[in-house]
């Protein structure tokens, strides 16, 4: 059990910014098929930038 970033792909507009702050390298990596991004839990330290990043408030902090 643990936290990690999770994206509600209905939110996403695919801008990608929450890609350049997130400090974890290939955590958050895009779909070029639905211009969506894709968050590797297994990457993710949790931090909450990309939280605070985006602008669509897509992307959430939970427990998996
Ligand atoms: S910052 Fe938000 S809207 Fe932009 S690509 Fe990331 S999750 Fe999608
Ligand atoms: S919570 Fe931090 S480490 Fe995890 S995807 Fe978001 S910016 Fe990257």
């Amino acid at each position: 059990m643990y936290f990690a970033a999770e994206v509600d792909k209905e939110k996403c507009n695919g801008c990608k910014l929450c890609i350049f702050s997130c400090p974890e390298p290939n955590a958050i990596s895009f779909n070029e098929d639905d211009k969506k991004i894709v968050i590797d839990a297994n990457r993710c330290k949790n931090c909450g930038l990309c939280v605070v990043g985006c602008p669509s408030k897509a992307i959430e902090i939970v427990l998996l």
